[in-house]
């Protein structure tokens, strides 16, 4: 039977009056590209949040491989391989992109400047193999705010991969790319969920790439689970089609 490795149980988080997340259950399996979507403001990336320990949840039950994890904060999330990236991008504008990879490493949970010392050449050719992986070898010592706002996207997904996680939570990994850049991304998705056995859970606006890139998929509205299923299911249920028009 299919392995769930994320299991999220009735999950309740609200700020002050605000009910960003009711009753949410939902899995993730093993391997999978599981999507989540939905209008804005319906409580996405709190949901995220509540996943990767960001913040406390008021109530309800979060697994990751079967453990309990809803009592545990962002750092040891991190260290069981659990990471997400957000909806702006996170990177040192100022250094340059194998630096901003390194770097990434250097400030994972749980990782000391000794370490970090002895590993040094190990880590910058990581660095460089997985800045080819997202196709910005060519870029590797250019000042990473020269990037182009897609490229700065790959770079930190590229930053993402240096810590070899299990599972890889991304927040609108499209958002404000240039479409000509879209293809590409969504093959370097592919790439790492097949080549690097990464468990990928995305959330997406752009329902053409959801469409493509995820097997299974949630769709979010009103801070409610409104309906699940695959790709093909999803894009015809009159209750996803009605919360995205109505959101937008
Ligand atoms: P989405 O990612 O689907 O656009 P969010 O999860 O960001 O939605 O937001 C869901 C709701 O929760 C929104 O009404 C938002 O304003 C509110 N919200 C999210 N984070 C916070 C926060 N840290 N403090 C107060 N309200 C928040
Ligand atoms: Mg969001």
């Amino acid at each position: 039977m299919a392995q769930n490795v994320i299991e999220v149980k009735k999950v309740s988080k609200s700020f002050g009056g605000v009910k960003a997340n009711v009753d949410i259950t939902m899995a993730v399996r093993k391997g999978s590209i599981t999507g989540i979507i939905g209008p804005n403001g319906c409580g996405k990336s709190t949901l995220f949040n509540s996943i990767v320990g960001y913040h406390p949840i008021d109530t309800g039950s979060i697994k990751f491989e079967g453990q309990e994890i809803s009592h545990l904060r962002v750092g040891d999330i991190a260290r069981l391989g659990m990471l997400r990236t957000f909806q702006q991008t996170r990177i040192y504008t100022k250094m340059d992109c194998v630096d901003n990879m390194q770097i990434s490493v250097s400030q994972r949970p749980g990782s000391n400047s000794t370490m970090f010392a002895s590993r040094k050449g190990e880590i910058r050719e990581r660095a460089e193999h997985l800045l080819e992986f997202v196709g910005l070898y060519s870029k590797r010592n250019l000042i990473s705010g020269d990037l182009s706002f897609g490229q700065q996207k790959l770079l930190e997904f590229a930053m993402a991969l240096m810590n070899e996680p299990k599972v890889l939570l991304l927040d609108e990994p499209t958002a404000g790319i240039n479409p000509t850049l879209i293809n590409g991304l969504i093959n370097r998705l592919q790439r790492a969920n097949e080549e690097l056995g990464i468990t990928l859970c995305v959330i997406e606006h752009n329902m053409r790439v959801i469409m493509n890139l995820a097997s299974h998929i949630y769709c979010l509205s009103n801070g409610k689970m409104l309906a699940d299923g695959k790709p093909e299911k999803l894009q015809n249920d009159p209750r996803v089609v009605d919360a995205y028009l109505g959101g937008h």
